[in-house]
């Protein structure tokens, strides 16, 4: 089949080209209850770019270069092409989403469905993802797609729409009405968490973001206000929630100070999930007492909110905006979102 492969690390992110488009062996069952999906569309990410920077090498290729080649790609959807012998409930040609970690299904967290807990490989960062014609993955990982959803037009919920979810409910769940929730970065994964606060609570919605076109895909996706992140910000949103901070902050950036500025956002007892990443969050401990506010991580989401995120999106209550590049235009992509220029998210069709 083919696909874009990685061969080496570009720390700068100055190569003329990232990946290269080549022939490799097709994927093959080898276990019951494996699963061959025929790629409809596989969400380019920025942790694509992070990966080749190598800032996830010590951690999925400690030994140094044993991880590639690698075949990127970790939000995946198409159509079941091969089961194995084990598998039910799926046939050739059924549309489906593909949950981005393979678990085995019995250890606790798993069975407790805590899916990103659970041991197990996650295609397209420690094996061979969906920039391809084809990905290997197994049965548990499959959510069904509703006729009014294609592949292709949803793949990025596998991962940056699912972490976007997963974030956006533990807000939903705590905020009532008269209350206030702030997102900060409204791009690939926040343009989605708006959406989903505006379907699942009725709090007011507060987005920050540098740019213009953020600003509005954001107002266009629910958000009651619009605040300009050009320096002025927490004093802005401080000004919008009585002068002293919103119930919840909810930081798809995570680096460049927004940490900061997002604790500061933040009321007492008021709670700042963390989802962007990059820099450390520093907060002395007695004003953590003081405040009584929470810092609540988040990583990607669980097979079950997949399947409530997809019928949040089969509902139109959930819209992502996305981009189409050709499988073999997998640099452009990369290179688009290296540098700004994509509303929403990128992804490859083969
Ligand atoms: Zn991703």
């Amino acid at each position: 089949m083919k696909a874009q492969v990685l061969h080496s690390y570009d720390p700068d992110l100055t190569a003329a080209q990232w990946v290269t488009s080549d022939t490799v062996t097709d994927p093959k069952i080898a276990r019951s209850d494996e699963v061959i999906v025929r790629i409809g569309g596989a969400g380019v990410c920025r942790t694509d770019l992070h990966i080749i920077e190598g800032i996830w090498r010590p951690h999925m290729d400690p030994d140094g270069n044993s991880l590639l080649p690698l075949i990127m790609g970790h939000e995946n959807a198409g159509w079941v092409e091969d089961v194995g012998a084990e598998v039910e409930g799926f046939r050739k040609g059924d549309p489906v989403i593909v949950h981005p970690k393979i678990t085995g299904g019995t250890c606790l967290a798993c069975r407790r469905g805590h899916d990103m807990h659970g041991e197990g490989k996650f295609p397209g960062l420690d094996s061979n993802g969906g920039y391809a014609e084809a990905l290997l993955t197994s049965h548990r990982n499959l959510v069904k797609l509703p006729r009014t959803l294609a592949p292709k037009d949803v793949a990025p919920y596998s991962d940056a729409g699912l972490t976007a979810y997963r974030a956006a409910k533990k807000a939903a769940q705590t905020l009532l009405p008269g209350q206030r929730v702030v997102v900060i970065g409204a791009g690939g994964l926040g343009h989605i968490g708006v959406q989903v606060l505006r379907a699942m609570c009725a709090a007011e919605i507060i987005v920050v973001d540098q740019a213009e076109a953020a600003l509005q895909l954001a107002g266009e996706g629910g958000a009651d206000h619009l605040v300009k992140a050009d320096g002025g910000e927490v004093e802005a949103v401080k000004g919008l929630c009585d002068g002293v901070g919103a119930e919840a902050v909810i930081d798809f950036v995570g680096e460049k100070g927004t940490t900061k500025k997002g604790l500061d956002m933040t009321r007492p007892m008021g709670s700042y999930y963390i989802v962007g990443y990059g820099e450390d969050i520093q907060i002395p401990s007695v004003d953590m007492i003081i405040t009584e506010r929470n810092i609540i991580g988040n990583l990607v989401g669980t097979w079950a909110e997949l399947t409530e995120l997809m019928a949040l999106a089969d509902r139109g209550l959930v819209e992502l905006a996305t981009r189409h590049y050709r499988l073999d235009q997998a640099n452009d992509a990369l290179r688009d979102l290296h540098h700004g220029k994509i509303k929403g998210r990128a992804v490859l069709v083969p």
